[in-house]
């Protein structure tokens, strides 16, 4: 990170992928997962690699579900962990919400290392080694989830998540926030909430959202909640990047 001056054009876009790329070198991300890095950075170049009004509605309405949960899950695989993983915690942190490892391709291996990964960067607990309750309708591997964490969450963060998956977890009545630049995504297509972004600025500025509603009562959260439509965000989304405005 310390040999891309901070002052290159591209230089998120280039600090994304070194982060990938160191994490697949540490064990913690996936080859699959630098695929999919490639494939988020295209659909962010044609958003203009910024956060868009639409997106930031998005953030802000996150934020409020997030504060009116019950119980508030934080979904981390290989590339948020990448990514993120001082934001995941510190998100995690203003929200009161667990954060759970889950991986598309799970080993024993990957799992402790991320979760060591994200213990190093100020997560306290981590959840997702257990994995002693399934997610119906998704096959076994991808099923795995903890009882007393995604498996019991009202509200779930999923970044990047695999669209069975989003699907699935959606079938379960939880209500569902998902980070992906493709909007057309099955993910995004699925959410209750869409959040049409790099992980890298939506995740700070889900914070900052909730940092400012920390104070707000259960009324104003509930008007945020419902004065976002994910329809006119996944519309606008793909607006932008069809034809840049
Ligand atoms: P499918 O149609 O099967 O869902 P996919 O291309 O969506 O295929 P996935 O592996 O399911 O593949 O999802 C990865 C998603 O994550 C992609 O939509 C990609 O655009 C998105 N993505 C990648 N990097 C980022 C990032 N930094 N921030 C937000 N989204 C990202
Ligand atoms: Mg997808």
């Amino acid at each position: 990170e310390e040999e891309i001056p901070e002052d290159h054009p591209r230089y998120q876009d280039l600090l994304t992928r070194h982060r990938i790329e160191k994490g697949v070198e540490n064990g913690i991300t996936h080859l699959q997962g630098m695929h999919a890095e490639g494939r988020g950075s295209a659909f962010d170049y044609l958003l203009g690699e910024e956060t868009i009004p639409t997106a930031d509605d998005a953030e802000r309405a996150a934020a409020a579900h997030l504060l009116l949960a019950d119980h508030p899950v934080l979904s981390i695989n290989g590339n948020v962990a990448a990514l993120v993983p001082g934001e995941m915690a510190t998100l995690a942190d203003v929200v009161d919400a667990d954060l759970e490892v889950n991986l598309f391709n799970r080993t024993p291996e990957r799992m402790e290392t991320i979760a060591e990964h994200l213990r190093e960067h100020g997560a306290t607990d981590v959840k997702g080694l257990e994995a002693d309750a399934r997610i119906p309708n998704l096959d076994h591997q991808r099923a795995k989830v903890d009882e007393d964490g995604i498996y019991a969450a009202d509200v779930v963060l999923v970044p990047l998540e695999d669209g069975d998956r989003a699907e699935a977890l959606e079938g379960m009545g939880k209500t569902e926030i998902v980070i992906d630049l493709n909007p057309l995504s099955r993910s995004p297509q699925v959410a209750d909430v869409p959040i049409v972004d790099n992980i890298i600025r939506a995740i700070p500025n889900v914070t900052d959202h909730a940092r400012e509603l920390a104070d707000a009562d259960e009324k104003r959260l509930r008007e945020i909640v419902d004065e976002f439509d994910r329809e006119t965000a996944l519309e606008a989304a793909e607006e932008r990047i069809r034809n840049g405005f």
